[in-house]
């Protein structure tokens, strides 16, 4: 079976890096042929920056990067959120200065970039967005056939059936472009959601980044630095106290494989009055509830010791 492409949209951010990692040790069964730098943890120049560097430190420098949208549809700016660089430092990556790397970003707009690959790959290519969904939504505006072109389209962002954490009802992905994701959910076929339902179930410890060090190398020292910065702000910052959520590299193993987690198809949207109190929840759309198609599923639980037994198999490999 050839192997499918896939492309990330990030907006890196330490679980981002997780998941640049978990994809490349998956190489032979999906083939990373790009990564798209979004805003969102940090700005689109920075997380870029941290892509080129990690894909870098990983080995793969052939992988090209592309810069997209800079800040929200509805926004003429963005500024990181003073939680977002608690969380994954000022850089993005836990503070860690990584080495630079000798590749640029390319001169093509992310976006277009992600036409292009909707038209050229089709049905093979997995578009994986782990940051706020403007990227898509931007190409969907430009070329409305993305949305029957693209595979299949793994997100990381919402919350169904539990709170959310930027607001009771909005999580953090989402929160930046509500309008973007909206457009997303109506638009987008083929479309998975991997929420914070699942994803806040998944932790890592410093016990498995000491087996991350003990590898003696570059990549995974750097690698256990910059999750022990985040383990380290989800317990002082009381987000959770056992463990840091995998969130991002979650979306790539359920894109992966999808037994991981058990789905629940339904027509979403997502709120955009900002009258209702509500503004940014993923909730089902009344207007398609009674629709016989369905063109997203949501990810409501999860093989929790499956999933870590091989994030952690994999790093081990990646980092070696
Ligand atoms: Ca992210």
């Amino acid at each position: 079976m050839p192997r499918k492409k896939m492309i990330l949209d990030v907006d890196t951010g330490i679980d981002d890096a997780l998941a640049i990692a978990y994809a490349l040790g998956h190489a032979e069964e999906v083939d990373l042929i790009g990564v798209i730098a979004t805003y969102g943890n940090a700005l689109s120049e920075q997380t870029a920056k941290n892509s080129l560097e990690l894909l870098a430190l990983l080995g793969r420098p052939d992988i090209p990067v592309f810069i997209g949208e800079r800040h929200a549809l509805a926004a003429s700016d963005f500024e990181v959120m003073p939680i977002s660089a608690a969380i994954h430092g000022q850089n993005g990556v836990g503070d860690v200065a990584l080495p630079a790397a000798s590749r640029s970003v390319e001169a093509q707009n992310g976006v277009d970039f992600l036409i292009d690959a909707a038209h050229r790959y089709q049905a093979d290519l997995i578009y994986l967005p782990t940051g706020p969904l403007t990227n898509l939504a931007k190409a969907l505006q430009k070329d409305p056939a993305v949305a029957e072109l693209i595979g299949q389209t793994t997100l990381m962002g919402g919350a169904l059936t539990v709170p959310g954490n930027v607001t009771p009802f909005t999580e953090a992905n989402i929160n930046q472009d509500p309008e973007a994701a909206n457009l997303v959910f109506q638009q987008q076929q083929g479309l998975t959601m991997v929420g914070l339902d699942v994803t806040l179930r998944t932790l890592l410890t410093k016990a498995e980044t000491k087996e991350w060090r003990a590898l003696g190398t570059k990549q995974a020292s750097d690698y256990a630095d910059i999750m022990d910065y985040y383990i380290d702000a989800y317990y002082n910052l009381d987000i959770d106290q056992k463990g840091a959520a995998l969130h991002d590299p979650l979306a790539v193993a359920v894109a992966l494989q999808p037994t991981l987690v058990s789905l629940f198809a339904i027509n979403m949207m997502v709120t955009t009055d900002h009258k209702t109190g509500d503004y940014g929840r993923t909730i089902g759309d009344p207007a398609r509830l009674k629709d016989k198609e369905t063109n997203a599923q949501a990810a409501l639980s999860v093989a929790v010791d499956r999933f870590l037994a091989d994030f952690q198999a994999t790093m081990l490999k990646v980092l070696q």
